[in-house]
């Protein structure tokens, strides 16, 4: 017998500055937010600690901040994702559908980002999808939608086994305990996304390599791999002077009395 899930959306469809921005570039982005660290009761970004990136989350810097119902439907959707996986993978292939008919009226090409605000290996959850011929197979979401363009920032280095449809960029940070990871993706080509506290002072190369403007939209997939996204900080990122955002403010020199 079939089993009836309970409806429920899950993904935002451009509710953010950076992905209204993707429009102009042809895009449509749905993405899913869920709490992130361990908001939920359970870890979702398990480097988060080491990267000292949880105070200075997006979570804060975006509408979270200002609206406290956000973060109380963030932690909802993280217990159903981690309650309910099955009603959960049904409801994301709904609303992804719903995203892939959205964009195809407004002639855009859809783009789905699963880690809005979490760090999970997406290309480990499998769960059963029952396909048009009626056969039901264990697969995960990016089997589902091959023909579409999934992506996201994360703070692991190690991920294996990426789908052909599923770009990652890799999410710096200048932590001492966090330099064996970023060694790792800096070994491995990744793309590496930076945040920058003066965004008037971006040097045209970082780590060695050259950096590319990030901040004027979110659009990621299409550039080049071994290059550093400059992005600039937000909210509380902008009093981080931990080591998670680059401290590119320029030097004032004082004059001696
Ligand atoms: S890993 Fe990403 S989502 Fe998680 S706390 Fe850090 S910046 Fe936020």
């Amino acid at each position: 017998m079939k089993t009836i899930y309970k409806r429920r959306r899950l993904l935002s469809e451009d509710t953010n500055s950076k992905t209204v921005k993707g429009q102009k570039l042809g895009f449509l982005t749905g993405i899913l937010y869920l709490a992130p660290g361990s908001l939920s009761g359970v870890n979702l970004c398990p480097l988060a600690e080491k990267a000292g990136c949880l105070n200075p989350c997006l979570y804060e810097a975006g509408r979270a901040a200002f609206t406290p119902s956000i973060p109380i439907a963030r932690i909802n959707k993280t217990k159903y994702y981690l309650e309910n996986k099955a009603a959960f993978f049904h409801n994301l292939v709904m609303d992804i559908e719903l995203l892939i008919a959205h964009a195809e009226k407004k002639g855009l090409i859809p783009l789905v980002r699963l880690n809005g605000t979490s760090d999970i290996r997406w290309e480990n959850e499998y769960f059963d999808h029952i396909f048009s011929n009626g056969k039901t197979r264990s697969v995960n979401i990016f089997q589902v939608f091959p023909d579409i363009q999934f992506y996201d920032y994360t703070k692991i280095s190690n991920r294996k086994n990426i789908p052909q449809n599923y770009d990652l960029t890799f999410s710096y940070s200048g932590r001492a305990a966090f330099k064996p990871f970023l060694d790792q993706a800096m070994a491995a080509g990744m793309r590496i996304a930076a945040v920058f506290h003066d965004k008037n002072n971006i040097p045209d190369k970082f780590m060695g390599r050259k950096v590319l403007p990030g901040d004027n939209s979110d659009i990621r997939h299409t550039e080049k791999k071994n290059s550093i996204v400059a992005l600039y900080a937000k909210g509380p990122a902008k009093k981080d002077f931990s080591g998670f955002v680059v401290d590119n403010r320029p030097v004032i020199y004082l004059k001696a009395a």
